[in-house]
């Protein structure tokens, strides 16, 4: 294939409905911005109402066309291996839009985007493939009859994504979407459509029917047009708490069943036996990565107090050391945040956590050494209580809360007193005592001496964080409709 997304780099009018660009009806558009050079890369159009109308009536056609319908259970895995094979065929592409459109550093664009999703999609091949379609239920105690219990496509579904790792959080809908036999209509995020382009031509490359897939560009208005669209019958949503809330809200107006994967400020809880040094790489991996724009990072560390000061002053060493610069080079560590607005709502944060009286470690400002670009010095908050904004709000930058402890027990209520419960983790040399206290700490996730998702267990939040799950069979649940069939007579042997 030619570098395809290269060419959509620019100015687009064009949506993508039943498997053709077509035509904004509006003449809004959105610019893109590369967060590195501050320099625009492109347009894409404003989705109006018409648009949305447009993808979802292809959307509904598509899931009653015998092609789709009637499609083996087979031939679905063999698109969803296909579509894996496509990722991983245009890994450089792929990588390229991603840090392009949202700065991520290599390592993340490649593993969120291209090696997650590939596994992801192999997983939900390997799913459908092994879970019966119909199973047989006699009549419970003794009485005459038994049900068939089916599991049917729910139908057309609406995902509206964030943009921080745009493929991850498509892969996550659209593995269960081709597996059960769902169609839908993608609102990409407006910082990253270029990506998504790209995905809709591995999707037809992989041989998904056209209009299963159909993609409209646009912001919240768009968002919420396909939220409220009569013939979408379900929604999936990866953005921020404010959106979840006005999307579950218009969603249960229409009795509409709705998965918010959301927002977090989850606890990294370091018990008094943890390993310092084996701490230390995760500083990297599950608190700051990404310039602290994943939800689930770890970024409000509990610290005890007779190891607080050793503790901090070699977390704040090791942000001090990360290497700053640009996306592209491989040895670069932390990139931008993704926009000019983020970044000055991380100052805003940085600025409250002065006022609240905690003090900086290290960071706080912008890095002298790069001239353009949205970046952050990645930033320590020491002396922090767990009452202060910097401590209960979700920063989605690269600043952590550092807050000490007595004892284990006040860790855990310390992590369990926030608004959010999406990940967390727990540092230890006793893995026993780290699952212990995890067990306690009330959230969707959480990890023990690591921090990584796996496709086969289900992924999601409590509280402001959302409800419903991904991954795992849990996150194929939600595309199914499930009918039982009553009949008379015993089941069938
Ligand atoms: P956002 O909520 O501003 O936007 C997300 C998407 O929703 C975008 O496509 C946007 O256009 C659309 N949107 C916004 N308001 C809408 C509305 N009222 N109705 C319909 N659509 C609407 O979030 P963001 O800034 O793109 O992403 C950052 C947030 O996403 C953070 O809070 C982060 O924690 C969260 N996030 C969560 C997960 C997870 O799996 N739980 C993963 C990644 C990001």
């Amino acid at each position: 294939m030619k570098s395809s997304t290269i060419e959509t780099y620019g100015d687009s009018r064009d949506h993508i409905i039943n498997g053709r660009r077509v035509a904004s009806t509006g003449d809004g558009s959105m610019p893109v911005i590369n967060p590195t050079t501050e320099e625009k890369l492109g347009s894409v159009p404003i989705g109006t109402d018409a648009d949305v109308d447009a993808a979802v009536a292809a959307a509904k056609a598509a899931f009653v066309n015998p092609e789709w319908r009637d499609m083996s259970v087979a031939d679905r895995a063999r698109i969803l291996r296909n579509l894996a094979d496509e990722f991983e065929a245009h890994t450089e592409e792929m990588v390229a839009a991603i840090t392009l459109e949202n700065g991520s550093v290599r390592t993340i664009s490649e593993w969120g985007n291209v090696v997650a999703p590939a596994g992801i999609y192999r997983y939900y091949a390997d799913l459908i493939e092994s879970t019966p379609m119909e199973e047989y239920r006699p009549a419970p105690f003794g009485a005459d009859g038994h049900s068939i219990v089916r599991n049917e496509p729910i139908g057309v579904v609406g995902m509206i994504t964030a943009w921080n790792a745009p493929q991850g959080i498509f892969a996550e809908k659209v593995g269960p979407v081709l597996a059960t036999g769902c169609t839908a209509v993608i609102k990409p995020a407006p910082e990253t459509p270029y990506d998504a382009y790209l995905f809709m031509e591995l999707a037809k490359r992989a041989g998904v029917p056209d209009g299963v897939f159909n993609m409209v560009f646009g912001g919240a208005e768009t968002g919420r047009a396909l939220v409220r669209h009569p013939d979408v019958v379900k929604v999936s949503f990866t953005g921020s708490p404010v959106a979840g809330r006005d999307i579950a809200a218009n969603a249960g107006e229409m009795i509409k069943p709705v998965t918010l994967e959301l927002g977090g400020k989850s606890a990294g809880i370091f018990l008094d036996d943890a390993d310092l040094e084996e701490f230390l790489p995760w500083v990297g991996g599950a608190c700051i990565a990404h310039a602290g724009q994943i939800c689930a990072l770890s970024t409000r560390l509990l610290i005890p107090r007779s190891r607080y000061s050793e503790v901090t002053d070699a977390v704040a060493d090791t942000m001090k050391a990360m290497r700053i610069g640009d996306p592209l080079d491989p040895a670069t560590e932390l990139g931008p945040v993704v926009a000019d607005r983020q970044r000055k709502r991380i100052e805003g944060y940085i600025e409250i956590g002065r006022e609240e009286g905690a003090k900086i470690a290290t960071g706080g400002g912008r890095p002298a050494s790069m001239e353009r670009g949205f970046f952050l010095e990645p930033t320590l908050f020491t002396e922090v209580d767990n009452n202060m904004r910097i401590a209960r709000e979700e920063i989605f930058g690269p600043v952590l809360v550092a807050i000490p402890y007595d004892t284990e027990e006040e860790a855990i209520a310390i992590a369990n007193d926030s608004e959010y419960g999406l990940g967390g983790t727990v540092y230890t040399t006793d893995v026993e005592r780290g699952t212990d206290v995890a067990r306690r700490v009330h959230t969707g996730s959480i990890g023990v001496n690591m921090y990584s998702q796996f496709y086969n267990a289900p992924f999601g939040g409590v509280k402001n964080s959302g409800f419903g799950r991904e991954l795992g069979p849990e996150g194929m649940n939600a595309y199914w409709s499930k009918k039982s069939i009553y009949r008379a007579g015993p089941a069938p042997k």
